[in-house]
């Protein structure tokens, strides 16, 4: 076969992506959760070679790159991989990206791709539905929750400032009437970067008090000093408490202001008879950013935004230029940042669709039982757990903040499981967050001896 051909001949080619992915996935369960350091180094000299003068047959690249890099990947889609918020990939939605990267559609409008288009919009209708944000009219999908909080946001800047005469989205900042922020001691870093980017400044007006767990105190909320977007959250990323939105709804609607929700795994707990309580009032927000790549375990990348007034956010998204037909449906593309764009609908939908709404609530159930079940085990073994474990997230105390650091490294070169360390309300801790599909009771059971006995081998110093 010619080069030329053989550049053209799909079959032996995605057979073998195949039979590679299968061998990768088959083996992630059993693998060290951390890459070996050989492998990571092996992967990095690559860093002092140039470019090749001479391109190479696709099957040998195909072969090079699964050898030097599969060893390199953290076991992150894996079940014990518990840093961050980190779910891993239904296996339906592995499949669905894999015909989406065939399809190579560009899903910023119908035109280019109806297919794109309409899965996104019906998993759009369906996630509103499972979630019961029926009310909110706008939406896009992102790339993640901190571009689902920045899209919302700029939705929110719009409206505010449009309010009071203002069209910021010709003017811009300079001379602008003025829009207040007002976060909590607890916002996420990502919705500082939202607003940095956005020109509202990463410095809030006004930072709202928290009670132990996290939450914005609903007892004492100060006035706010004038039009204003109110940022608060369901689902705190080291506690995994909300915020009381049905007082700051009330708050928010006695100053006219605008509530944005960071929901980027929270919101999920609205999937569930049984957590729904935690994030009530979030249908009566103005709007809410969240993640797909955490707890419902689709590919990255993908994050929603869900904006009430569908016009607010439209009027500080859409662009208009002659050669783009005029279509009658939903065009992605006026709702969001990007214009070319991925077609993060096909997976979402897909997942959607496999799980249905029982198995969203299910999924969503079964990490917090397992979160429970690691609360409880560290609890027994004589250990404080520093938060109500109200959804996936537990925090341990393992004494000062260089123990935390210890056992957290010793877990992660053991190689069965993956901790991290933080701080919450000024207190050290390690920090786990069960969000992925395929953990079970074994999976925390085995983590949970692991974490165990790297806390008493650091305590009887011995290194590492
Ligand atoms: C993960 C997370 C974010 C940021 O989400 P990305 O998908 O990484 O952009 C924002 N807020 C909270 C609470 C999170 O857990």
């Amino acid at each position: 076969m010619s080069e030329e051909l053989e550049e053209r001949s799909y079959r032996p080619l995605l057979a073998d992506a195949a039979r590679r992915a299968v061998d990768y996935l088959e083996a992630l369960g059993e693998r060290s959760v951390l890459p070996r350091q050989e492998a990571v180094c092996q992967l990095s000299r690559l860093l002092t070679l140039p470019m090749p003068e001479l391109g190479s047959p696709a099957a040998q690249v195909l072969a090079e790159l699964d050898s030097l890099a599969s060893p390199a990947t953290v076991a992150s889609a894996g079940p014990r991989f518990f840093g961050f918020v980190t779910g891993g990939a239904l296996p339906i939605t592995v499949a669905s990206s894999w015909l989406a990267s065939a399809w190579d559609q560009n899903a910023f409008k119908a035109a280019a791709s109806p297919a794109g288009v309409l899965l996104e919009a019906v998993a759009l209708n369906w996630l509103k539905d499972t979630l019961g944000l029926r009310g909110y009219a706008g939406a896009a999908v992102v790339t993640g929750a901190t571009m689902a909080s920045f899209t919302a946001l700029a939705a929110a800047r719009s409206f505010m400032l449009r309010k009071q005469g203002w069209d910021v989205e010709a003017e811009g900042l300079r001379g602008a009437p003025p829009l207040y922020i007002v976060t909590s001691e607890e916002t996420h870093s990502t919705v500082f970067k939202a607003l940095g980017m956005l020109g509202l400044g990463r410095n809030p007006d006004l930072v709202l008090p928290t009670d132990a767990q996290g939450r914005v105190r609903a007892t004492s909320l100060p006035p706010l000093p004038g039009p204003a977007i109110v940022c608060a959250q369901v689902g705190n990323v080291n506690s995994g408490a909300s915020d009381p939105l049905p007082a700051l709804r009330a708050h928010c609607d006695a100053h006219g202001a605008w509530l944005h929700v960071d929901g980027a795994f929270g919101l999920w707990a609205a999937a569930s008879p049984r957590l729904r309580a935690q994030v009530d009032g979030i249908e009566h927000a103005d709007s809410c950013a969240t993640d797909a790549h955490k707890w419902l375990n689709v590919p990255y990348d993908c994050g929603i935004a869900f904006v009430r007034d569908a016009l607010a956010l439209q009027q500080s998204m859409s662009i208009a230029a002659p050669y783009f037909p005029s279509a009658e449906g939903r065009e992605p593309f006026d709702f969001t940042p990007d214009s070319s764009r991925r077609a993060r609908g096909v997976d979402l939908w897909a997942a959607l669709r496999s799980l249905g709404k029982e198995g969203v609530r299910a999924l969503v159930e079964r990490c917090c039982d397992l979160a429970q079940r690691f609360a409880d085990g560290l609890r027994a073994a004589g250990h404080e757990v520093l938060n109500e474990v109200v959804l996936n997230q537990v925090l341990v105390s393992f004494g000062d903040a260089a123990r935390c650091e210890q056992v957290a490294a010793r877990v992660q070169q053991e190689g069965v499981c993956w901790v991290g360390t933080t701080r919450f309300k000024g207190r050290p801790a390690i920090r786990i967050s069960v969000s992925c599909w395929a953990t079970t009771v074994a999976d925390i059971d085995r983590s949970l001896v692991s974490l165990l006995d790297a806390e008493r081998a650091v305590t009887s110093g011995q290194s590492g």
